[in-house]
Order: structure tokens, then sequence, then C-alpha cells
């Protein structure tokens, strides 16, 4: 059998049938859109992440729309991000007339470097053509940016944070999660997510009840919320009274459903994808550059991403022995066509660049038989010998 390069079968075999009585019980309610599901699994996800308010939504990409929505950026503002990351941190801005601005990675975690951050803020500000609001840091690959260091230019220069989670939602750091820093952290639920569901979902996180009120509107429409209400009346659904411009950005409450049964085993999971990380640095540490995680972070693994030189080469030798690998990413965003033409930190991105030839992912799930993953690890290390 090949090896798949995440194995989304074991762990529903492992979920059984409660998890298809869950699907079955939402198919028999009727309660496909907003039902009851949902706001169970808000708490949950808020519980688990250590937030006080979680909604959830139609995606990741709506997940990081949301805030930028609710803050009012648009047009002749930036946002800061890295380059090094999907294209869906970098998309949400222009989507609302704003601006993105990227900035360099640290060597080591891939993560936003805080220096490339100051540098790049204070080079917009120079300019002059462009408003700071607010900064996208990415929790990329699974582990936890460094969010000490970017809270505080952030503070220094009054920039909103926002933690993309998507790849590393449980991820935490110093036992912390991202939220504890950021004004708001999002998720996806995309199935290859560490935390995926059957289909598109997001989440966004934060503290603060007003801006989850105005997350609450303007998922459904711009729709009036509790606290729009207060002191009037309005005889009608509220949902037909419609106070911003909003999206429809709600999750499916099936999906919501199965989340709730994901998340009942979603701590295990991440204790074994840190096993099989662990393998993976024994078994290949001495040869190649294996991930290094920031201190005091503990990272969910959403890839096992390893460094070398004449990565295409390893990938076609593993393909041809079954084992699949991927390469995220191939091209920085700021290098790709439609972004060229948005600002990047003073000096250019040289680690991105760098590293966008050098890394290719390995295999990487809870369900990773040790036999598998030490064929795997043979047979890197069988190319890099013949190789160097
Ligand atoms: C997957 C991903 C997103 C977008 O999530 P979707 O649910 O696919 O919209 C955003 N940011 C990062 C870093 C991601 O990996």
């Amino acid at each position: 059998m090949p090896i798949p390069f995440i194995d989304l079968q074991a762990q529903r075999k492992r979920l059984g049938q409660p998890l298809e009585d869950a699907i079955l019980k939402v198919v028999r309610s009727g309660a496909y859109v907003m039902g009851p599901e949902i706001a169970e699994l808000e708490a949950a996800l808020a519980a688990f992440g250590q937030a006080r308010h979680a909604l959830a939504c139609g995606s990741g990409t709506e997940a990081l729309i949301l805030p930028l929505m609710a803050w009012g950026i648009g047009p002749g503002d930036a946002v800061f991000c890295p380059s090094f990351t999907f294209a869906a941190t970098a998309e949400v801005m222009p989507l609302v007339g704003a601006s993105p601005v990227f900035v360099d990675i640290d060597p080591a975690t891939y993560n936003l470097d805080p220096e490339s951050l100051q540098s790049a803020v204070e080079a917009v500000k120079r300019e002059g053509r462009l408003t700071p609001r607010a900064v996208i840091a990415v929790d990329l690959f699974g582990q936890p940016a460094d969010y000490p260091a970017i809270a505080r230019v952030a503070a220094k220069h009054g920039l909103k944070l926002i933690a993309d989670s998507a790849q590393g939602f449980g991820c935490t750091l110093d036992g912390r999660h991202p939220i504890h820093w950021a004004d708001v952290a999002t998720t996806s639920f995309f199935p290859a997510k560490p935390l995926g569901c059957y289909g598109d979902g997001g989440a966004v996180l934060c503290n603060d009840a007003r801006l989850h009120d105005l997350f609450v509107s303007l998922r459904v429409h711009g729709q009036a919320v509790k606290s729009d209400l207060e002191g009037k009346s309005f005889e009608h659904d509220p949902k037909y009274l419609n106070l911003r411009v909003g999206l429809n950005a709600r999750m499916d409450t099936l999906q919501a459903a199965v989340l709730l049964q994901k998340l009942t085993i979603f701590a295990d999971e991440i204790a074994a994808r840190d096993r099989v990380a662990e393998r993976y640095a024994r078994g290949l540490g001495d040869l190649v550059s294996v991930p290094q995680v920031i201190e005091g972070g503990l990272s969910v693994w959403a890839q096992y991403t390893i460094e070398l030189d004449g990565r295409d080469a390893l990938a076609a030798q593993l393909r041809d022995q079954g084992v699949p690998t991927a390469v995220y990413y191939p091209i920085p965003i700021h290098r790709q066509g439609v972004y060229s033409g948005y600002p990047v930190a003073p000096g250019g991105l040289p680690v991105t660049e760098a590293k966008a030839g050098r890394v290719i992912s390995l295999p990487m799930h809870a369900y990773l038989d040790p036999d598998d993953q030490d064929q795997i690890i043979a047979a890197v290390r069988a190319f890099v010998k013949t190789n160097r």
C-alpha cells in the first residue's frame, strides 16, 4: 500500500460510529445552517484555544477577512505579513482594498522576523503613502510565531495583531495560545489542516466582546446583533435590519458536528504528531536541516519540512519509491504576478527567497506507522548519501 501524505481515513476509522451518528443527526434534524452544533463548537473552540469568544465561519480565508472588515481596514491602509505563506494570508488585503506589505522570515522557524517587521513599518511610515494598521503573523507549518517580539512591534506602532493559525491551531508558546498576544486568532478547518472538517470551515477567536459581536453581524450580511438593538426596538427579524456591509461567512452545521467529534481526540493527535516529528528528527537530523521549534514552543506539525540542496530530485526519487512529498511554498507570494506590485521590507526578502528553493515536506499525520516512517527516513538518507 502506498504511504499517504496525510491519512484522513485512519482518523475516520478511529472516530467510528459516533462520528457517523453525529452527521446523521444533523441530516435528520434539518437544521443545516446555524444549527445547535455551531454554538456548541464555538464554545469548545474558545475553551481549547484559551479565548473568551470563538466564531465559526466558512473558511480560514473568511476568518481573516472578518477582522479586517470589523476594523474598517481598506484603501490606503497597510497590513504587514510574511510572503512565505499560503496565498490567503495576503489575499484578504486586496479583497478589502488595502495593501499587503511583505516581511521576511526567521531562517530557523520560517515565521515572521520581528526585525524585518520593525524596519518595514518604519519604511512605510517614512514614505507616508500608506497607513500602517495591522500585522498578520502566521504559525507556519504548525509552530507559533515569535508573538512576544511581534506584539511589541505592533504595540509600539499602534497596529492590530492577527494570528493566522490556519496551520497552527492548538500550538502554544510557553503554554499559551497565540490569542494571549494577538487581538484575533484565526484558523482553517480545510481537511488537510491539523484540525480539519469534511469540507471548508474556519474560525475567528478573540477576547473582546464588542469585536466578537461585529464578527457575528458581518458573518450574516451585517445583520443587527443584540448589542446593536439595546434600548431600541425592531418588530421584525433582526436578520433583515442590515447595519453593515457584510458577507455570508457561515459554517455548515454538518461541519460543526464533524469538528466536535474531532476535537475530542485533537490533543491526543497533537501528541502523536509530536512523536512523529521526533522520530524524523532522530532519523534525519545528522544529514539534512530538520525543523527547529522556537524556544518554549509546541508545534502541531501541520507539515514536517526539511531543507536540502536538490529538493526536486529528492521529490522525484521518493515518488518512484511510493513516498509522496509536497513543496510549501515554491513561489513566495511577493513573487507571484498579482502580488508583485506590493511593497516589501527594506532590503527585500532574502531568507524567504532562499527557502523557497530548498524546502520539502514529508508525510506527516498522527497515524503514521513507525515502519512506514522508517522507510521514508531510509529513502531520504539514501538520496542524500548518493547525491552529496
Ligand atoms: C489554509 C490556510 C489559509 C486559508 O484557509 P482556507 O480555509 O483554505 O480558506 C490561510 N492561511 C494559511 C497560512 C493557510 O495555511
